[in-house]
């Protein structure tokens, strides 16, 4: 085993990152952490507590100091006896289901582009891999949190193929959206992701495309397991 290396998962929004990362991190016996999670806790947080949410365009106007707002907010993941999974938990509660909605959805990308915010979440997540052993996911894992990571996977799919997958999947949860809220918000992110000025979501050089269209879950992991053989002579004693 290894308990030190380290995997960045990046990608555009609604790729099954996370699918992809929890797979991989039961697989390798790796610790797996949504830093997606954490930027939705930020959000929950700051829409309970009426902190000013700046669009993209009122980013540079807004006078206000994140940094009291910031102190006052306490994320970690524990494992949920009930699934075996990690679920995040802001403040001591736990907020992994309340923080999937589309209410939070509609606003988490004006938030993680506030440098405030990320300045503090990758000091969180920078801290947690520390240790290595980890799969991360998210948009800058790759290029900002762990440049140096083992392995670099950047994923893509086509944006009518992601926001079927994800209307899907919140139907299943019983959510009353339609479809053409979610395709705006996958795509809306996408945009903003991209186009904002603290590390935007960009593939990082040495990352290795995956591209899921029309891949199935299984494909998906057997694509990145052989990508981890590939790493160097003890891995793949290992595997
Ligand atoms: O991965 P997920 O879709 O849950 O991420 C929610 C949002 O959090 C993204 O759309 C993005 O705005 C932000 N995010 C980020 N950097 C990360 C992870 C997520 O900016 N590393």
């Amino acid at each position: 085993m290894h308990p030190r290396l380290i995997i960045a998962i990046d990608g555009y929004s609604s790729c099954g990152k996370s699918t992809v990362a929890k797979a991989l991190a039961k697989r390798l016996g790796l610790q797996y952490i949504d830093s997606g999670a954490m930027y939705r806790a930020v959000t929950l947080y700051f829409m309970q507590n009426n902190i000013p949410i700046p669009s993209p365009e009122q980013l540079h106007n807004l006078d206000f100091n994140f940094e009291p707002v910031l102190d006052k907010i306490h994320i970690e993941f524990r494992v949920n006896p009930e699934t075996g999974l990690s679920d995040v938990h802001l403040n001591g509660v736990d907020v992994e289901q309340e923080i999937r909605s589309m209410t939070i959805s509609e606003q988490v990308s004006h938030v993680s582009a506030i440098k405030a915010v990320r300045v503090r979440l990758v000091e969180l997540q920078k801290k947690a891999g520390v240790m290595g052993g980890l799969v991360m996911d998210g948009r800058d894992i790759g290029t900002t949190v762990f440049p140096h990571a083992d392995l670099k996977i950047f994923m893509k799919a086509d944006p009518m193929v992601r926001a079927e997958r994800r209307f899907k999947e919140l139907s299943l949860k019983g959510a009353e959206v339609s479809m053409e809220d979610v395709i705006n918000n996958v795509v809306g992110r996408d945009y903003e992701d991209t186009h904002r000025e603290e590390s935007p979501l960009r593939k990082a050089n040495d990352a290795i495309v995956l591209d899921n269209t029309y891949l199935t879950q299984e494909e998906q992991v057997e694509f990145v397991m052989k990508e981890i053989v590939k790493l160097n002579d003890s891995v793949k004693q290992d595997f």
